[in-house]
C-alpha cells in the first residue's frame, strides 16, 4: 500500500507530527526499535517549564499550555537559585533567600545567595502525552510499526521509496522525527543536513534524609544541577552536556555522582544511594529552535527535529504548526512564531 505521508521515528516528535497529519492524509509512522519512545522520550524528567529556552521554544511551549489535556498536568513551582551569584533566568520573580527556604527548607541558607520563582511550571505525565498522540493517530487511520527500521530512501518520481530492510514502501511525503539520528536519515536521502548535536543528560533518583512532596523543582541559575521530590528520593540532575553519537546513551557514573554531591552541597538531603539513573540524547541544532519543513531544493522531505531539552514541553503546539508548516497550511494564530523561525532554511543562510 501506498501512503501520503510515512513519519519516521516513534518518540514524541514523530507521534505528536503523524497524529495531526493524520487528520488529513493517510499516515504510517514507522518506528526502529520494538517499542516506542525507547529513546530520549522515555527518559525525560517531564517537566513543563514556560520560562525555559530561547524565544521560539518559548512561544511554542506557551501555545501548548491550552492544549495539553489539562489531566497530563500537575502544579509545580520552579525555584532558581543562584547558589555562585549568577543570574537567575528572565520571566521568574525575584524572591529573597529566605522566601526560597520556607519554600524549599531543606535547602541551606549560606549557600543560596539569591532566588526566583516560577509558578507557572508543571510536572508532565510524558508517558501519557505520548500514549494519547499513538491513539489519536490510530483512531484517525494511521499506523504504526515497530522494528522497522529505515534503511534507505530513494527518489521516485514525485515521492519517495522507504526501505525497511528488504521490504519498500511508497509515499509522497517522508517525515524525519529520528530525534538524534535525524541526520543519518536525511544523509540516506541525501537531504543536506543540519548539524544536529546529541548531547547525553543523566538523571538519577537518589535517597537519603526525609522528602517532603510538595517542594518545588528547584534549578541552579548556573547550570550545575536540578532536583525535585520523586517519591521517597529525589530526581537529580548535574544537567550535563556531554557531546555523543546518535546511540542508546547510558549514565556515567561520575554524572551521577557529580549531581548528587552538587545537591549535598546546597541541602540538607544528604543523599547517599542511587535507586536508578539513566540518560539521554538532548538533540540541538546551532540556535537550539526546532527545525521543522523541507529543505529547499528537496521536495517531499520534510525535518522535524531538533527538540532539544523541550520536546515534551512544546509537542502539542509544535505537532499543529508543523503539521500546518509541512502541509503548506498557515501555522495557527495562537502559535506565536512564524514557519522561517524553525526552518531548516535558516541553517544554510550564509
Ligand atoms: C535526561 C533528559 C531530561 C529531559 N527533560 C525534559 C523535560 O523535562 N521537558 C521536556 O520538554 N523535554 C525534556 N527532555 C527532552 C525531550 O525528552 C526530547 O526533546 C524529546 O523526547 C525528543 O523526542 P524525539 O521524538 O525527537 O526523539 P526520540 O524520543 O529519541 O525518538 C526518535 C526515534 O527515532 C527512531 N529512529 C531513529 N532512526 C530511525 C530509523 N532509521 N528508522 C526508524 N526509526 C528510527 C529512534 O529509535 C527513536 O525512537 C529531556 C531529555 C533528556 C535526555
Amino acid at each position: 500500500m501506498a501512503w501520503d505521508v510515512v513519519v519516521i521515528g516513534g518518540g514524541i516528535a514523530g507521534v505528536s507530527v503523524a497524529c495531526e497529519l493524520a487528520a488529513s492524509r493517510s499516515v504510517l509512522l514507522v518506528e526502529a526499535e520494538p517499542m516506542l519512545a525507547a529513546h530520549t522520550t522515555g527518559r525525560s524528567a517531564a517537566i513543563f517549564a514556560p520560562t525555559y529556552g530561547g524565544p521560539a521554544v518559548r512561544a511554542l511551549t506557551a501555545a501548548s499550555l491550552a492544549r495539553f489535556d489539562a489531566a497530563l498536568l500537575s502544579p509545580r513551582p520552579l525555584l532558581w537559585v543562584g547558589t555562585v551569584g549568577e543570574a537567575i533566568a528572565a520571566g521568574a520573580r525575584e524572591i529573597t533567600v529566605a522566601q526560597a527556604c520556607e519554600l524549599c527548607p531543606t535547602l541551606r541558607p549560606e549557600a543560596v545567595r539569591a532566588a526566583a520563582l516560577d509558578e507557572g511550571t508543571r510536572d508532565v505525565d510524558a508517558m501519557g502525552l505520548h500514549q494519547g498522540y499513538v491513539r489519536g493517530l490510530k483512531a484517525a487511520g494511521g499506523e504504526v510499526r515497530k522494528c522497522a527500521r529505515v534503511t534507505g530512501l530513494t527518489r521516485d518520481g514525485t515521492g519517495w521509496r522507504v526501505s525497511l530492510g528488504t521490504e519498500e514502501i511508497q509515499t509522497g511525503l517522508v517525515v524525519d522525527a529520528a530525534g538524534a539520528w535525524a541526520d543519518r536519515v536525511a544523509a540516506l536521502a541525501g537531504v543536506p543536513t543540519i548539524g544536529l548535536r546529541p548531547l547525553r543528560r543523566t538523571v538519577a533518583i537518589a535517597v537519603g534524609g526525609p522528602v517532603d512532596p510538595s517542594w518545588p523543582l528547584v534549578v541552579d541559575g548556573g547550570d550545575r544541577f536540578y532536583f525535585r521530590p520523586e517519591g521517597p528520593g529525589v530526581l537529580v540532575s548535574p544537567v550535563d552536556e556531554t557531546p555523543s553519537e546518535p546511540m542508546d546513551a547510558k549514565p556515567d557514573e561520575l554524572d551521577v555522582a557529580l549531581a548528587m554531591q552538587r545537591v549535598n552541597e546546597v541541602t540538607t538531603l544528604a543523599l547517599r544511594s542511587v535507586r536508578t539513573a539513566w540518560a539521554g540524547l538532548r538533540s540541538f541544532v546551532d540556535d537550539r529552535a526546532p527545525v521543522v519543513g523541507e529543505v529547499p531544493g528537496h521536495p517531499g522531505f520534510a525535518y522535524f527535529a531538533g527538540q532539544g531539552g523541550y520536546g515534551i514541553q512544546l509537542a502539542p503546539a509544535l505537532a499543529a504548526a508543523g503539521a500546518a508548516i509541512i502541509l503548506g497550511d498557515p501555522v495557527p494564530a495562537d502559535i506565536a512564531i512564524t514557519a522561517d523561525e524553525i526552518a531548516p532554511a535558516r541553517l544554510f543562510a550564509g
